[in-house]
């Protein structure tokens, strides 16, 4: 089969101006269809399931485009305990899932030391893979998370664009978040980065630099996902990042990432179940699950969703049809 001349184009020579050249073409269609051939060829049919446990919504931090930000007092907080984090992975072990992302926002409460036994205590008790998402941290935090045994750490970079990223986060630089996940990849951990699509200010080029920084981040996932308004940020008024972009994006990331791990984001099936499925037959391989006990699960509220976890065990059950209806394999 022929490659489309932009395609190949890129492939011979990854740039910024090369990836946009893709972004803007009229008819995508072959870019998908690229897409989900290199997504055949190292992933097979497989969607791997990963069930994520969100255990704070405390946080020290102010990105105003996030729910959880310090300054949103009307988020009522609340923090699992370790012990409840830990049965919650274990749970999710037994239901199927073979993967247990921990994620919160950055809470002072949970030291390296509290995350180092909760990983250690989970992994000593079933055999999963653990993924931390709990901000940014120095090399020797993450040095010690690794030797606990945590397998893949997830900080998205968010927007490459240097005074965007200024803007949105006062309490950090692009520069401390690119460092941290050089970091992570130097561990040895499965590094996973990510951005928004739809940020205020963002355009066409901006998504081509995003891109242009997994690739030379060499991320092994990356998530990609439209931006949602929540109500209690500055950013309430803006509108929600467009679906067919963020699938645009996932697309050419398969292309510069072809065994990635690239995730069907929440935030699209929060905006578009259908482009969610969809998302499947252009590239990426991989759904996240939440398995947060209910009386916490509503409160980790990032962007506004409806999203509710009744029984670990049915929800798996429902997923792994869905998938199938996909002709796809679940995992
Ligand atoms: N504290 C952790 C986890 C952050 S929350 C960290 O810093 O990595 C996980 C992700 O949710 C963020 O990385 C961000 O990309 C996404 N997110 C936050 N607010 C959002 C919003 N309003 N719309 C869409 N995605 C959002």
């Amino acid at each position: 089969m022929n490659t489309h001349p932009a395609i190949q184009k890129l492939i011979d020579d990854i740039s910024v101006e090369n990836i946009l050249t893709l972004l803007e073409l009229e008819d995508f269609s072959p870019v998908f269809d690229y897409a989900d051939r290199i997504n055949h060829f190292h992933h097979g049919k497989y969607i791997d399931i990963r069930a994520i446990v969100e255990f704070s919504n405390y946080c020290r931090r102010k990105c105003k485009y996030c729910g959880l930000n310090a300054t949103n007092s009307s988020a009522k907080r609340y923090r699992m305990t370790e012990e409840e984090v830990i049965q919650t992975a274990i749970h999710a072990r037994k239901a199927g899932y073979l993967t247990a992302v921990l994620q919160s926002g950055e809470d002072a409460y949970f030291t390296v030391e509290k995350l180092g036994f909760i990983v250690k205590e989970i992994k000593k008790q079933v055999d999963m893979f653990i993924t931390l998402s709990c901000g940014e941290k120095s090399f020797e935090e993450l040095a010690y998370l690794k030797d606990c045994g945590a397998d893949r750490y997830l900080l998205k970079h968010e927007t490459a664009d240097t005074s965007l990223y200024g803007n949105l986060h006062p309490c950090g630089t692009l520069a401390a978040r690119t460092q941290c996940l050089r970091d992570i990849k130097k561990l040895g951990y499965d590094a996973g980065s990510g951005f928004m699509i739809g940020l205020p200010t963002q355009t066409l080029h901006t998504i081509a630099e995003d891109l242009f920084l997994l690739y030379d981040l060499q991320c092994d996932m990356a998530g990609i996902g439209p931006f949602i308004p929540h109500p209690e940020t500055e950013l309430r008024d803006c509108s929600a990042g467009n679906t067919e972009l963020t699938k645009k994006a996932v697309a050419i990331a398969r292309i510069l990432l072809p065994k990635a791990n690239l995730p069907a984001t929440t935030s699209l099936g929060v905006l578009d179940t259908k482009q969610k499925n969809n998302i499947f037959s252009c590239g990426a391989n991989v759904i996240m699950r939440k398995v947060t006990p209910p009386e916490y699960v509503q409160l980790y509220d990032i962007y506004p969703t409806a999203i509710k976890v009744n029984n670990i065990e049915e929800e798996r059950q429902e997923l792994e049809t869905t998938i199938r209806s996909l002709g796809k394999i679940p995992r």
